[in-house]
């Protein structure tokens, strides 16, 4: 019983060479590519000569037939890679990037379009979609031309576009920055001009998503609604936001995008019914490719998607035949089909999950089962921990590269919900055939569902809640050789009894200290704490403790979630004020948040703010709540006290761009002064200088999110010791900009960023002076 069948793990090494070499290529461009054909060449001919004639002992090396298949893969994935990347730094389109110019382009998007937040530019919602060119205009000439762009368009008459649908639009392009083949970036202003309806099939699929989605939303709750079309075909459009962060914070979020996972499940229960019925196995294995052709149309053909589909049958395949053995090879082999069709996928972080967590349960959890089963665990017990531990185990390291985090409550989380998801894939997929057939018949399955997504939602919201359930990593290669061996030494661990126990009795005496002192431990950030940039990802909110264990908040972040959830870690009641620095959507989306289950005393914007552009949303949002809100100018004291904030800027509506009509404060505090600028820009901070008003700072909240667009000149004015950046991790502009804080750092400063830090405190240390905390990294001294 604990004989585990020997793997084949003979293709190993070609699909690692098939991998790099893509890679290399897709990183670095096609000159690369050409470099590391040539060297694979040479070693090749190198090889080849010494077996001809070098001494014999080499001549008959096992090694030698290993190296000469890696080299053969390098050569013909090495110059694939090379071609698909000469194609796209050749292309017309590409070329047109450099100057920025404005084309018409017709194109097909290849998946379903994506909202993106890019709310402060105009607050317009934008779309991000990749496409494949047809034929371009450029300076009135007119090309069929292929080659894969990204499209970003507003929201507003391009969200419901259909994979394959043909459209023409006026398009700016500038050039494609990342890793892979696309060949640029493509920006449309308007409207698209749909040329063609899409495809039959895609507008059947799109029928099927939308009647599930419907189905959905009249049976479940909003949050059970947002999630159920999530697990089953990857539809997210209407997860809320907060149930998206609980579900990232607890490393659940792999199950709203359709995996591996879902193809076995979807398979495996056709593949059970079809037993059931008494069918034979030539029409099982015919339903099971219907079913999966039927599955990866309705969840969109996207590469994503494919590659699921590739690792699902593989996976179901090592666990009916029962031969493990043949499941290596298969995985081996799908790597290098799937990156000779869809190159891309080499430089895609959800490609690399895919493959390990497959690899894992091919190679590791066997295994684990058998250990587990050994020591006395009931089989079906030892299945699920086994392949949630190896499965976080051999992710945990490709996370903690690519996002600096690792969530310590995944394991935990991913076991408790284990038992629901099946269940509710299957159930799911039910809601998705019978809302087709009638939509009654949707909503009654779809109700049944409901208890189990309580299950997932309750899972999902409490281990999110646990402290300190995401722990900061290094990110890069430090972070996945961190935890990589701490990944090997659990791995070890398990395995020998000493270390076992060694490990036990260390664990546990690390729980016997820790435990009380997180218990005993004052709440974050701990008593006299004079400030907070909250986490609440891109956007601004602020916390100035005031006199009498109040505070003024400035700022609320996009979402209502996140800065709720950060005043009731500082246990905040009572705001005696709320400070709407300006009317972008990063700094007013979340005011419900800061109301909720508060006394607010008002609501104070900046000269001229009510009759702006979403002054009056915000006057009716407010009227709702019974809030006041008023208007403050400069020179007006907000607060005073032990901590007084007064108003500096702007001194009248004398700018165009919002950002510049930012409200900017300054709080005296018992540790130093604090300035808050708001997303003011050049012209604003220069004026703030020249109008005489002392900038000096001891903490300066960084304007407009470290990006570019604060002078060099205004950092040297302010001189402060400590800049809190707050910026979401992972956004879209790219903030903060790596040169704002290089010029930073060159003053002397400290910089901290909400999205490296988390929730970054400015404290009243214990000799009194001002020091640093931030809730994912121990004391900071400026
Ligand atoms: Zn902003």
């Amino acid at each position: 019983m604990t004989d585990t069948p020997r793997l084949d793990a003979r293709l190993v090494p070609c699909a690692a060479a098939a991998w790099v070499a893509t890679a290399t290529g897709l990183h670095l461009g096609s000159s690369a590519s050409v470099v590391l054909v040539t060297g694979a060449i040479s070693v090749v001919v190198l090889v080849v000569g010494v077996r001809l004639r070098g001494p014999g002992r080499w001549r008959t090396h096992a090694v030698v037939p290993v190296v000469l298949a890696v080299c053969a893969v390098v050569v013909g994935f090495g110059a694939a890679a090379g071609v698909r990347m000469w194609f796209a730094e050749t292309h017309p389109v590409a070329q047109a990037a450099a100057d920025g110019r404005w084309v018409s382009a017709t194109f097909e998007p290849t998946d379903d379009p994506k909202i993106v937040r890019r709310a402060t530019f105009g607050g317009e919602p934008q779309v991000r979609l990749p496409a494949v060119l047809r034929h371009t205009t450029i300076a009135g000439g007119t090309q069929a031309t292929g080659g894969a762009v990204v499209v970003f368009a507003p929201a507003d008459g391009w969200s419901d576009l259909l994979p394959g649908q043909r459209v023409t639009a006026r398009v700016r392009v500038s050039e494609f920055e990342g890793a892979g083949t696309s060949v640029a970036v493509l920006r449309a202003d308007g409207h698209p001009r749909a040329v063609e309806p899409p495809p039959a099939w895609h507008t059947w699929a799109g029928g099927v998503r939308d009647r599930l989605a419907d189905a959905c939303r009249r049976a479940l709750s909003p949050e059970q609604a947002g999630l159920l079309p999530g697990l089953v075909v990857g539809d997210t459009s209407a997860l809320p936001d907060e149930v998206r962060a609980d579900f990232r914070v607890a490393g659940l979020t792999h199950l709203t995008a359709v995996s591996g996972a879902n193809v076995s499940i979807v398979l495996g229960a056709v593949l059970l019914l079809v037993r059931a019925a008494g069918l034979g196995p030539r029409t099982g294995t015919a339903l099971a490719a219907v079913a999966l052709v039927a599955f990866v149309i309705v969840v969109r053909p996207s590469p994503s998607v494919v590659r699921a589909a590739a690792m699902g049958a593989i996976a179901l395949l090592a666990l009916v035949s029962g031969r493990e053995r043949r499941a290596l090879p298969a995985l081996c082999a799908a790597v290098g089909v799937l990156l000779l069709v869809l190159p891309d996928l080499a430089v895609d972080i959800g490609f690399a999950l895919s493959v390990s967590a497959t690899g894992g349960l091919v190679v590791l959890a066997p295994v684990a089962v058998e250990r587990l089963c050994a020591h006395g665990w009931p089989r079906a017990m030892a299945e699920v921990t086994a392949v949630s531990t190896t499965a976080f185990a051999v992710t945990a390291p490709i996370v903690a590269a690519a996002t600096g985090t690792v969530s310590l409550v995944a394991v935990a989380a991913n076991i408790l919900v284990t038992p629901v998801v099946a269940p509710l894939t299957v159930l799911g997929s039910g809601v998705a055939v019978a809302a087709t057939v009638h939509p009654a018949a949707g909503e009654f399955l779809a109700r049944g569902a409901a208890p189990l997504l309580w299950w997932m939602l309750g899972v999902a919201d409490r281990s999110s809640a646990v402290p300190s359930a995401e722990v900061a990593v290094p990110d890069g290669m430090a972070g996945a050789v961190t935890a990589g061996a701490v990944a090997v030494l659990a791995w070890t661990a398990a395995r020998n009894r000493r270390v076992r126990l060694a490990t036990g009795v260390a664990l546990l005496s690390v729980a016997a200290v820790w435990i009380p002192v997180r218990l005993l431990e004052p709440a974050w950030p701990g008593a006299g704490w004079v400030f907070v940039a909250c986490d609440v990802g891109q956007g601004d909110a602020l916390i100035v403790a005031t006199d009498g264990g109040g505070a003024v908040v400035v700022d609320a972040g996009t979402e209502p979630g996140p800065v709720d959830r950060c005043l009731r870690k500082l246990r905040i009641r009572t705001v005696s004020m709320l400070v709407v620095s300006h009317l972008h959507a990063d700094h007013t989306g979340g005011v419900t948040g800061v109301l909720r289950g508060r006394d607010v005393g008002a609501v104070v914007v900046g000269p001229g703010a009510a009759a702006r552009d979403g002054g009056a949303e915000l006057g009716h949002l407010l009227a709702q709540h019974a809030v006041p809100m008023r208007e403050a100018d400069p020179g007006e004291v907000l607060v005073s006290g032990a901590t007084t904030i007064r108003v500096v800027a702007p001194a009248g509506p004398g700018y165009a761009s919002e950002n510049d009509l930012s409200l900017v404060l300054v709080a005296d505090t018992p540790v130093g002064r604090i300035l808050l600028p708001g997303d003011a820009e050049e012209a604003a901070l220069d004026a703030l200088v020249r109008a005489g008003v002392d900038v000096r700072a001891d903490v300066l909240k960084v304007p407009h999110h470290g990006s570019r667009t604060t002078p060099a000149r205004f950092f040297t004015a302010v001189r402060p010791r400590v800049a809190v950046i707050s910026a979401g991790r992972d956004n879209t502009f790219g903030h903060p900009h790596p040169q704002t804080v290089d010029v930073l750092r060159r003053l002397g400063t400290r910089v901290l960023s909400t999205d490296r830090h988390g929730d970054v405190a400015v404290v009243r240390a214990g000799s009194g002076a001002l020091a640093v905390v931030s809730d994912r990294r121990d004391t900071i001294e400026p």
